[in-house]
């Protein structure tokens, strides 16, 4: 990573703010020196994600995660670490030296940054064509047809590509654009058929050898929360199969993890708490017209967890709004489990049967809308609705089968109260005892869920010595008491192996610059103990700066009593056995052993000893 020196990456973190840069993707509150959201990385109802301003950094007592604001991004928005760098770079306006790349280094990083600028000319191609030419006519007749005002078509880049064959492919030529790129984003494709391989760089084709691939189609641009696009949709304006068609998922689109609208939703689904999830770029645009703005859809895939977990950042309010139609229940249905599993509150609006949320709306129905937005129903009580329609619940069997079907589902809620609330709402509704439901699941829910482990991977490991703990902890926040520590030549005697080799990690640190500060020591180690330092580093001590040192002593004392315990106990037991085997003569140099051990106990004990050395 030549172009990057260490200074520069200083330079970079110390004009980023790391709060900004979080609240792209939390809803951060700020409680006393610190802000507080829900974690990106793990589920969770309760914050436990924390960033400190002050200190450059973020921890999550929850799940572990924690470093400065180059190891969010990366970790939050898979960058490599100099795309992390570049990205923080260029937001707060430091200039990077050119790169000097190997070719192979060239192309792993600079890639994806071609793929976004390949969509991005793309994507003004497009919408130059829908607003300013005259190809671009069938287009926008089709977008006033649709009721799309100019309003919507500018803010979400609308775009159409004309009902030709290579539009694009010319334009990507003039624009000197590596058509072999173009191809992998899915935005044209080689007339006959050629692997990967026969496309070596520097090997040409030239521009009748391609085609395009969205033809006589209207353009909806997708948006990552970077504002950079990563794909398309587009649907076809005359007839044509198929309706619509999709940017294949690539470096840079991830279906599973993209909403459309989101960049745009954000900040007034943060607002309102609530955000409406539909499934269409239509649907999503007419909302989005009717000033339903915090509003996203899902992208022709159904919700997955990682969507879920995406919204949560902003609200835990989640309103499904799909058609009211047999496939619209099942998406509602599907969307179930995962609301449980997140642990967020999911209702769904429920329209009138055959309608939509784009034609509804479009009908001058935005009052009843609004009304029945307030009125969502819970999707578990959309879910038991469903259950006792489908089966008889007057009949055994009827109610055999609705229990096996909720209890399952209920099965899947990881909160205990909650889960037992549900239980119960589905017994009253089958008008059964609880323990009928239990009975048929063949054990409790409450089980199924015990053995299934619950807690984040550091919950089991969190087990450190207490002295050692404190002096780590006192070590990453006052560096300044390190000197102390390397003088008492403590660090060998720590009995966690972790925590010596952050500590080891710290004290070399200090040793080498003199001063540190956190971010520059994350900074050194490695991704699986950024997280326990920055943790350490979080954890207000609320000491007084007197306090501190009576503390830090008391620690070195009780570790290295504690070590001398372990070593006197041993050698106890040798010089047990060799008195046992009356061996003289190896009985002299224990005994020796031992007199020192107690020789180091009462010089540890010497408080003032400790001070003036
Ligand atoms: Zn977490």
């Amino acid at each position: 990573m030549g172009f990057l020196s260490e200074e520069k990456v200083s330079e970079i973190r110390d004009r980023s703010s790391i709060l900004e840069v979080v609240s792209d993707y939390v809803t951060l509150k700020k409680t006393g020196k610190n802000y507080k959201g829900l974690c990106p990385f793990h589920a969770e109802k309760t914050p436990s994600f924390m960033v400190n301003e002050e200190k450059q950094i973020f921890h999550c007592f929850g799940c572990g995660e924690g470093g400065d604001a180059f190891t969010f991004l990366m970790k939050v928005g898979h960058f490599s670490f100099p795309q992390a760098v570049e990205e923080l770079a260029k937001r707060y306006g430091v200039k990077l030296p050119s790169r000097e790349l190997s070719p192979a280094q060239k192309k792993d990083t600079a890639q994806r940054e071609v793929l976004f600028q390949i969509n991005q000319i793309a994507s003004d191609y497009f919408h130059d064509l829908l607003t300013q030419r005259r190809e671009g006519e069938e287009g926008r007749k089709y977008i006033t047809q649709r009721g799309i005002s100019r309003e919507i078509l500018t803010e979400h880049r609308l775009g159409y590509s004309a009902d030709r064959w290579n539009g694009l492919v010319h334009h990507l030529l003039e624009k000197k654009v590596s058509l072999e790129l173009a191809w992998k984003l899915g935005l044209i494709f080689p007339k006959s058929k050629v692997g990967d391989s026969t496309l070596r760089e520097g090997q040409k084709l030239d521009a009748s050898s391609w085609y395009d691939a969205f033809r006589g189609r209207l353009l909806f641009p997708i948006f990552d929360l970077h504002q950079r696009i990563v794909g398309f949709g587009g649907r076809v304006i005359r007839e044509g199969h198929p309706k619509y068609l999709n940017s294949p998922e690539s470096s840079i689109y991830h279906k599973g993890e993209i909403l459309y609208g989101l960049p745009m939703a954000k900040r007034y689904a943060a607002e309102k708490d609530c955000v409406m999830i539909a499934e269409g770029y239509f649907d999503l645009l007419t909302l989005h017209q009717y000033g339903l703005k915090h509003s996203v859809a899902t992208l022709g895939t159904a919700l997955t967890p990682q969507h879920v977990r995406t919204l949560k950042r902003y609200t835990r309010n989640l309103i499904t709004v799909f058609d009211a139609d047999p496939a619209g229940d099942q998406a509602t249905l599907r969307s179930l489990p995962l609301f449980l599993e997140e642990e967020v509150a999911g209702k769904t609006i429920i329209l009138p049967r055959g309608e939509d949320p784009d034609g509804f709306l479009r009908q001058g129905n935005l009052g009843d809308f609004e009304k029945r937005a307030e009125h969502a129903v819970p999707i578990i009580d959309f879910f038991f609705e469903r259950l006792t329609k489908v089966h008889d619940v007057k009949s055994v069997d009827g109610k055999v089968e609705i229990a096996k079907e909720g209890v399952a589902l209920l099965g899947k809620i990881p909160d205990k109260i909650r889960r037992d609330f549900y239980t119960k709402a589905l017994a009253e509704r089958l008008d059964v005892k609880e323990s009928f439901l239990y009975e048929i699941l063949g054990s409790s829910p409450r089980e199924a869920s015990k053995s299934r482990g619950e807690g984040g991977k550091s919950s089991g490991e969190r087990t450190f010595p207490k002295s050692e703990e404190m002096m780590v902890h006192l070590m990453a926040q006052h560096p300044e008491v390190i000197p102390i520590i390397s003088r008492e030549d403590v660090l060998k005697e720590f009995e966690n192996p972790i925590l010596q080799k952050i500590a080891e990690a710290l004290e070399d640190l200090y040793e080498k610059k003199g001063r540190f500060n956190l971010p520059q020591a994350l900074a050194h180690f490695d991704e699986d103990l950024k997280g326990r330092v920055s943790e350490f580093a979080l954890q207000e001590d609320g000491l007084e700066e007197g306090d501190r040192e009576k503390i830090l002593e008391d620690c070195i004392q009780k570790i290295r009593e504690k070590r001398i315990k372990k070593e006197k106990g041993e050698l106890q037991k040798r010089i047990k056995e060799v008195d046992q085997q009356q061996e003289d003569k190896r009985l002299g140099p224990l005994l020796k052993q031992k007199l020192e051990l107690a020789r180091q106990r009462e010089k540890g004990l010497q408080k003032d000893g400790f001070r003036k050395r």
